[in-house]
C-alpha cells in the first residue's frame, strides 16, 4: 500500500496516454498547440510495465485520459494489457466520444469498465465553439455506443465557460431525466496556456446548480449530499440519472484526494495543479530494476503536496491540461 506523508492511501493512478488531441477545446489548450514527438511519449510496454509497478504498491483503478486517448492506435491493446495486470480492479476512461462510435466495443471486450464522455454542450454550433473543430454528432453516436457495449453508468462530463454554454447547463442536465446517465458539471481551472481566459470566465458549481434549479426545480441530493470522488451528486425528482458537480476552485476536495497521475511522457504528477514531478520514464529507459522503480515511486508518492493553491493565486505554468490528463 502507498501513502502519502498525511495519511492519504494513494490507490488511484490516472494515466495520460497521448497529449495529441483531435480537438482544440478552448479551456485546455491554445488554437496552435503544438504536440510531444511520439518518441518523447510513454510506449505500449512502458505504460504497462509502470501499470504493473503502481498496482505492487496498491494501485487498483486506473484511468486513462490525454490528450485524447483514443487518438492513440493502441489503445485497445493497452486497455488490454492493464486488464491482466493483478490487483488493477478497475479502468475507466475520459474521451471527447469523437471516435467512441467506433471503439466503444472493441474496448469494452479488452476489459474497459466505464468512460467518462465530454459534452459541453448540445448545440452544435456552441459545440464547434468550444472545441473549435469537431462535429456533436460523432459524440452523440459515441455516448449510445458507450452504453450499448455496457460501458456504464455512462458518465458525461461538462466544464462549464462563461459566454459560451453557461445556459446550456440547463439542456444537459434534462438529459437525466430520461436516461440513467451522470451528468456532472466541472468548474474550469486555471492552467498554463490560457490562464487568463480560465479565471475570467470561471462558473462557480453553485451558480451552475441555481441556473437548473431555477429552471427544472429543486434538486435532491443523492447520499446526502456528500462528495462521491471528486463529485458532489443530485437528481431531479424522479429522473432516471443523476446531476453531479465538481468544485474544483471553489470548493477543493484535496483532503480526499487519493491520485497520483502520470504524464504523456512518463513523469510522475503529484497534483493536477501543482508543478512536483518525478521522472519515472527516464529511470526506466535506462533499465533500472523493478525495485529501484518501486523505490522511486514510494518515495515520491509520500511527498505529494497537500493540495493545490489557486485560493491562493498559485497557478501551474508548466504544463496543458492535455499533457496532464485532467
Ligand atoms: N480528451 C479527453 C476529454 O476531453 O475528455 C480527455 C482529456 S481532457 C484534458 C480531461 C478532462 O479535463 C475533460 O473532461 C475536460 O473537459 C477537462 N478539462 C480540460 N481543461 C480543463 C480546465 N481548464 N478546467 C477544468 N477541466 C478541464
Ligand atoms: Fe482535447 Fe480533451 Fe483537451 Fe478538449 S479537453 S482539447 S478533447 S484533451
Amino acid at each position: 500500500m502507498a501513502y502519502d506523508r498525511f495519511g492519504r492511501r494513494l490507490h488511484y493512478l490516472r494515466i495520460s496516454v497521448t497529449d495529441h488531441c483531435n480537438l482544440r477545446c478552448v479551456y485546455c489548450m491554445p488554437e496552435d498547440a503544438t504536440f510531444m514527438p511520439n518518441s518523447a511519449l510513454m510506449t505500449q510496454a512502458e505504460i504497462l510495465r509502470l501499470g504493473r509497478l503502481f498496482a505492487s504498491v496498491g494501485f487498483d483503478k486506473v484511468r486513462l485520459t490525454g490528450g485524447e486517448p483514443t487518438v492513440r492506435p493502441d489503445i485497445v491493446e493497452i486497455v488490454r494489457g492493464l486488464r491482466a495486470i493483478r490487483g488493477i480492479r478497475e479502468i475507466t476512461m475520459t474521451t471527447n466520444g469523437i471516435l467512441l462510435a467506433r471503439l466503444a466495443k472493441p474496448l469494452a471486450e479488452a476489459g474497459l469498465d466505464r468512460v467518462n464522455i465530454s459534452l459541453d454542450t448540445l448545440n452544435p454550433a456552441k459545440f464547434r465553439r468550444l472545441t473549435r473543430r469537431g462535429d456533436i454528432e460523432d459524440v452523440i453516436e459515441g455516448i449510445y455506443a458507450a452504453e450499448e457495449a455496457g460501458l456504464k453508468p455512462v458518465k458525461i462530463n461538462a466544464v462549464v465557460v462563461r459566454g459560451y454554454n453557461e445556459a446550456d447547463v440547463v439542456d444537459l442536465a434534462r438529459l437525466t431525466i430520461e436516461h440513467p446517465w451522470q451528468v456532472r458539471f466541472i468548474e474550469m481551472m486555471p492552467f498554463a496556456g490560457a490562464t487568463e481566459f480560465q479565471r475570467l470566465m470561471l462558473v462557480t458549481a453553485e451558480q451552475m446548480k441555481a441556473r437548473i434549479e431555477a429552471n427544472l426545480g429543486k434538486l435532491e441530493p443523492v447520499d446526502g449530499g456528500a462528495l462521491r470522488g471528486e463529485a458532489r451528486m443530485y437528481r431531479i425528482p424522479g429522473a432516471r440519472g443523476e446531476i453531479g458537480f465538481i468544485a474544483s476552485v471553489s470548493k477543493p476536495f484535496c483532503a480526499a484526494c487519493t491520485r497520483a497521475r502520470l504524464t504523456a511522457d512518463g513523469r510522475l504528477r503529484l497534483c493536477l495543479l501543482r508543478e512536483d514531478e518525478v521522472d519515472l520514464l527516464s529511470p526506466l529507459r535506462r533499465g533500472a530494476t523493478d525495485e529501484e522503480m518501486r523505490r522511486l515511486i514510494v518515495n515520491a508518492l509520500w511527498r505529494k503536496p497537500w493540495g493545490h493553491g489557486l485560493a491562493q493565486g498559485e497557478v501551474p505554468q508548466d504544463r496543458s491540461m492535455n499533457q496532464i490528463g485532467g
